[in-house]
């Protein structure tokens, strides 16, 4: 039908990217942990106050990392919600643990913080919560919870850059926090995540796992005489040319935040009258938490009405996306449930439905997508009314 006018995302560059690309090849050290690389780190922990943070190839990758510092192993379970990526489950799965999915809250995709304690075994060993959209999950509740049965909280933070929960930065609460800089997120490399260490226990391995089970950034250090193999690992650090684009993002964060939020808010303010009629719910924020206007959605009845919302507004050139199949029903973990209905889950599996939002996305394209779906909806509207009427 009609092309794509408007996209789902759209990666912005600042600038500076290839400039700082060029600057990190030219000095002549493009593998790990150099020059860039240091600047990153020291950007967050300084902006955020995390005890120490390390860049990876993914957030993929610094979960899995989270997960060979928790020291998880067969038999273990891991407390995860449903409605999540695939990552915030698969690292736990690589090192033999068994999921045990958590449901949603009603009326926000969130893991139901309330509901934990009740999942929890002898064999838990940690708790994954993860910051859909960017919105904070109830920290202080899972966090006590979690200190009285002696678990781990891993923050699956790949969404929440630059949220506060009650004024703590996302990433700082829970003892390990994972991050993406995935093209899809606010801050971006390409393909990128950070591991932050909150807890000092693990300071120390978790910068010896990154360097493939050596003790190599410590000899770097001058710390030690010689590096060997003192540990298992795995090539997590990204080159310096993926940190050196994301040092000309992180320069520019503040701006990509505040053109983000305002378009957020603006996306808002124009669905607030069809939200009001009842015809769709909007996102609810939870007043511990900030907005880092990760993403936009709404929610609809059904599954159906998302299949006519989406269709109608694909013919008009602009791309909405679904987002997650409640993992608890997908193809490789079903047999492994244990059966329980997660019913908040799948609902925002069949009926949440996320808009464009990206930099470079113009007010007049909201104007643009929001008038369109009102259109939607009044048409649906008569169409329901006239058949009430028969
Ligand atoms: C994007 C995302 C991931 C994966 O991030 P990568 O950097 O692509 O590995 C994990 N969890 C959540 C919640 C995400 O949104």
């Amino acid at each position: 039908m009609s092309a794509i006018e408007i996209p789902f995302n759209k990666p912005y560059l600042t600038g500076k990217e290839t400039a700082y690309i060029v600057e990190a090849v030219q000095s002549g050290k493009i593998s790990g942990n150099g020059l860039f690389t240091q600047k990153c780190h020291r950007f967050f922990e300084e902006k955020y106050g995390f005890k120490k943070v390390l860049l990876t190839t993914s957030c993929t990758d610094a979960l899995e990392m989270a997960a060979i510092l928790a020291n998880i192993q067969p038999g273990d379970e891991v407390i995860v919600p449903s409605y999540t990526f695939v990552s915030s489950a698969l690292a736990f799965v690589r090192q033999g643990a068994k999921i045990v999915f958590a449901d949603s809250y009603s009326d926000n995709p969130n893991i139901d913080a309330t509901q934990i304690e009740a999942l929890i075994t002898s064999k838990t060993k940690a708790i994954v919560p993860v910051h859909y959209a960017g919105v904070a999950c109830d920290m202080d509740l899972i966090m006590e919870v979690a200190n009285r049965f002696n678990l781990l909280v891993i923050e699956d933070a790949a969404q929440a850059i630059d949220t506060y929960y009650k004024g703590q930065p996302l990433g700082t609460i829970g003892h390990l926090a994972a991050f993406s800089f995935h093209e899809t997120k606010n801050i971006i490399a390409g393909e990128g995540g950070m591991l932050a260490i909150n807890d000092e226990r693990f300071l120390k391995r978790a910068e010896t796992i990154w360097e493939k089970g050596t003790n190599r950034a410590e000899f770097f250090r001058g710390e030690i005489n010689k590096y060997g193999w003192v540990d298992i690992g795995s090539s997590f650090l990204p080159s310096e040319i993926i940190s050196a684009f994301l040092y000309a993002q992180l320069e520019n964060m503040e701006d990509i935040q505040q053109k983000r939020t305002a378009l957020w808010n603006y996306y808002h303010e124009k669905l607030s009258p069809l939200a009001a009629q009842g015809f769709i719910q909007l996102p609810s924020l939870p007043d511990y938490t900030t907005n880092n206007a990760h993403l936009f959605y709404l929610i609809c009845h059904s599954i159906n009405d998302r299949e006519t919302l989406i269709k109608r507004l694909k013919e008009n050139g602009i791309l909405a996306v679904f987002h997650y199949l409640s993992l608890h029903s997908s193809p490789f973990y079903t047999a492994e449930h244990d059966g329980r209905l997660l019913s908040n889950s799948d609902y925002f599996s069949d009926c949440l439905v996320r808009l464009p939002l990206f930099y470079e996305l113009t007010f007049r394209d909201i104007d643009k997508i929001t008038a369109l779906i009102e259109q939607i909806y009044s048409e649906y509207n008569h169409a329901q009314a006239v058949h009430h009427y028969h």
